[in-house]
């Protein structure tokens, strides 16, 4: 039967696949296919696994002391049973034989599917058997992880081999950290769905920057939709269709193919210098994740790095976080990636849904800190950890002997802050001028993403040579909506009048001041705001790499002089996505007009 899921569009265009659920804590479970010649040997993995873990049960039953309580033995047993329950194991082999899943993934499927008929059972104490099998799985995975020789050979999923013949795969989760996404750009997956999650969350964000269809916040997708179901994701209307008429399909690989076709004109324009109708400049530069990302960046026409989030070097790590040396080959290697072109490298932003520790947003809230937005993040937390923050000062320092390095510093709100960031930065040269290392004098830049340093952006222009807007952040916090959180998702508003007199100011006063002015927040790289922040004088713009066409196609069709003349009626409307409709004609269809 068909059915519709409504949730949130956050990554554009379309995939259709059979649905792969994976509970939340087994989305770093590898995934990907094997080869049809390994089917046999996938299988003695998984066989050699169950049989390890059973001679642990054994073993453990055979030790147990005799004043041991009976619940004890008795749940070994049950533990044994399920563990050599042909339903499990067994299974799976066939998920590996004929889908060619690796054994990790292969079980984990068929978990999923066992896990669903338990959570069906009317016997409440069957019901609850569920936990003894995730249990019983969970050190089957162990035991695979260890046959690869280390814990890590579990998370790093190898390349997917290209089978040609396999069917489009579509992961469905309750929710998938960010961290998890990075495994994403190695994996099968054609796209996903969460039932958790905002437009700018950072799950979201990175896919994104992956430029793979997602739908987040689509609250019951991972209890409505069914393992293998075949689904369509229509990433821009944030809709999700489950088991679709043939009609509906051909309609979507219509559309499929309108999207790729759209794509491939638009990549004509990837080393079109960026200037508008009135021969104005403007700076189209790239965020990015790993120093990977760079060479996608360049690929895309980037004439720089605007955002380098280094917090995902900083997590799944346990309490090995990268050190100083570690640090400074990796943004060294973004920076000689980048061939002269400046690299704007953020400080670590960790909090807030961007944990250091693999949390669903649910244990965050939760378990750790009411409200984890709120709370020791970013800025904050480096502050509060000054070695760390030293060290990670000290690798940027270094790699700015490579090419051209900016430090940018998020979630600024304090004097005081600023003033201990300039001295940590301080004392970080100066070790490093103790120590005989090279660096360069880099810019210093600031994060504008919390209402109150928009506000007392004089102080800050004193210190600091360029800043940058995290719209993302700044909506968030001006308008006390938590960013990642689906329940309030329809009051984000980018439009809002509030959040537009603050970046309008924030630019104007900026240049003002001769100091540099970029936005690398979402709205950097979505083309509907493209124009109203050309009104607002913006010349340097942040995003995704996958975006800069789309919007350096608007930026050519825009005159920048005659847009400023309009944005007083925009700013002070009370609709002011209305009145840019009208005034910027942000309302006609990009697509259908010719460069
Ligand atoms: C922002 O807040 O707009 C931003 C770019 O930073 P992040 O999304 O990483 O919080
Ligand atoms: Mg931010």
């Amino acid at each position: 039967m068909t059915v519709q899921i409504f949730g949130l569009a956050v990554a554009r265009g379309v995939a259709i696949g059979r649905a792969v659920l994976i509970a939340s804590g087994r989305v770093d479970v590898a995934h990907y296919f094997i080869v049809p010649d390994q089917v046999d040997s996938e299988i003695a993995r998984l066989r050699t696994a169950r049989d390890a873990v059973a001679t642990e049960f054994s073993t453990l039953q055979h030790d147990l002391p005799a004043d041991a309580p009976h619940e004890l033995s008795a749940l070994l047993d049950v533990h044994l049973m399920l563990l050599r329950d042909e339903a499990l194991v067994g299974a799976a082999g066939v998920w590996v034989r004929e889908r060619h899943y690796n054994a990790e993934w292969a079980l984990s499927a068929q978990l999923e599917v066992l896990a669903r008929q338990f959570d069906e059972m009317e016997d409440e104490y069957l019901r609850e058997r569920k936990a003894d099998l995730e249990q019983v799985t969970e050190r089957v995975l162990a035991a695979l992880a260890r046959q690869n020789g280390a814990e890590a050979a579990r998370v790093a999923a190898p390349m997917a081999p290209d089978l040609g013949g396999e069917e489009p795969l579509i992961l469905v989760a309750s929710d998938i950290a960010p961290a998890d996404m990075l495994q994403f750009k190695r994996s099968v997956f054609k796209g996903f769905v969460t039932d958790v999650g905002g437009r700018t969350s950072h799950t979201a964000i990175v896919a994104r920057s992956m430029d793979i269809p997602a739908v987040v916040g689509a609250r019951e997708a991972s209890r409505l939709i069914r393992h293998d179901d075949w689904i369509v994701i229509d990433g821009d209307a944030g809709v999700v269709i489950v088991d679709p008429p043939p009609i509906v399909l051909e309609e979507y690989r219509f559309r499929q193919r309108q999207i790729q076709l759209e794509r491939e004109r638009l990549d004509r324009l990837r080393h079109t210098p960026a200037v508008t109708l009135d021969g104005q400049q403007v700076e189209m530069l790239a965020n990015i994740e790993m120093p990977d990302d760079a060479v996608v960046a360049l690929e895309a026409g980037a004439v720089g790095v605007g955002l380098f989030r280094s917090e995902f070097l900083f997590m799944n790590r346990g309490n090995d976080l990268p050190g100083e040396d570690e640090q400074f080959e990796v943004y060294r290697a973004a920076v000689l990636a980048m061939k002269g072109l400046p690299v704007t490298i953020r400080t670590v932003d960790i909090g807030a849904d961007k944990p250091l520790d693999r949390m669903s947003l649910h244990e965050l809230r939760h378990e750790h800190s009411l409200n984890p937005a709120l709370g020791l993040r970013a800025i904050r937390w480096s502050l509060a950890e000054p070695a760390m923050f030293r060290a990670q000062l000290r690798a940027i320092l270094r790699a700015s002997a490579y090419g051209q390095v900016r430090i940018l510093v998020p979630m600024l709100a304090h004097m005081s802050e600023v003033r201990q960031t300039m001295e940590a930065i301080e004392r970080a040269k100066q070790q490093l001028r103790d120590a005989g290392k090279a660096y360069v004098d880099v810019e210093v830049g600031a994060m504008i993403e919390v209402p109150a340093a928009a506000l007392m952006l004089d102080g800050l222009l004193r210190y600091f040579d360029f800043v940058s807007i995290g719209t993302n952040d700044l909506i968030q916090y001006t308008l006390a909506i938590d960013r990642a959180d689906e329940h309030v998702a329809h009051l984000y508003d980018p439009w809002h009048p509030a959040v537009l007199a603050l970046i309008a100011s924030t630019i104007a006063k900026a240049l003002a001041a001769g100091k540099g002015a970029s936005v690398c927040g979402e709205m950097a790289g979505d083309p509907a705001f493209t124009r109203v922040l050309l009104a607002m004088g913006l010349r340097s713009f942040s995003m995704h790499p996958r975006q800069i066409a789309q919007v350096k196609q608007a930026v050519l069709r825009s005159d920048a002089t005659q847009l400023s003349t309009e944005l007083p009626r925009v700013l002070g409307a009370d609709d002011p996505q209305a009145e840019a409709t009208k005034a910027l004609g942000i309302g006609m269809p990009l697509t259908t007009q010719s460069v």
